[in-house]
């Protein structure tokens, strides 16, 4: 059985959150989303929140040492030894390398990388019904359009990364919430990643 070192990438509104959150739960692992830490920081008013509410209004990313010492933190705790899916992070090539160095230190290289696509039009659509529903700072349209070229000039790049380490895998993300879960679990069953 190949542990799940699990790593979820898709554009805002694809619905990794969500499926992020059932993967965590069916394998019994932590969901660690790094957008989740910063909103809960921000929200809380901490010395993080503080630091980082301008950067994620406008949509920007977080410095990398930063994001990077989080999720170094994170990973570190008992509940993330048998496994873990990362949400929201790495998403450059420099926090793939900053990954690299901490999980190969372990020897624990992430199992399988899903990539969750979702068209740029129905992206956009997701995103403004959220927006509607949740009013979340980050969801007016400035910031929505600059990360989704964020996703586009510099996380999509990262999955080239792991598609040539034979980790990756792409799922269609159109379908019911139950239609692309199953498809991710499948998915991950044949490469030997089962609960
Ligand atoms: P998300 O919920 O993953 O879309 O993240 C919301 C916001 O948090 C992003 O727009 C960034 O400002 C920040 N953020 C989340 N993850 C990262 C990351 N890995 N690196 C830098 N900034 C991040």
């Amino acid at each position: 059985m190949t542990p799940p070192r699990l790593l979820i990438i898709g554009p805002q509104g694809s619905g990794k959150g969500t499926q992020g959150q059932r993967i965590a739960e069916t394998f019994r692992i932590p969901a660690v989303s790094t957008g989740d830490v910063f909103r809960q920081n921000v929200k809380e008013g901490t010395p993080l929140g503080l630091q980082v509410k301008a950067i994620i209004d406008a949509g920007d990313l977080v410095p990398d040492e930063l994001t990077g010492a989080i999720v170094r933190d994170r990973l570190s705790q008992d509940d993330a030894a048998a496994g873990f899916l990362l949400d929201g992070y790495p998403r450059n090539l420099g926090q793939v390398g900053d990954l690299d160095a901490f999980l190969d230190e372990r020897d624990e290289p992430l199992t399988g990388v899903i990539e969750l696509s979702v068209p740029r039009d129905e992206s956009i659509r997701r995103i403004a019904q959220r927006a509607a529903e949740q009013g979340r700072a980050d969801d007016n349209d400035e910031s929505i359009a600059k990360r989704l070229a964020i996703y586009e000039s510099e996380t999509a790049p990262i999955l080239d990364v792991y598609r040539e380490r034979g980790v990756a895998f792409e799922i269609d993300g159109i379908g019911t919430l139950d239609e692309v879960f199953e498809r991710i679990i499948t998915a991950l069953a044949e490469r030997g990643i089962v609960a």
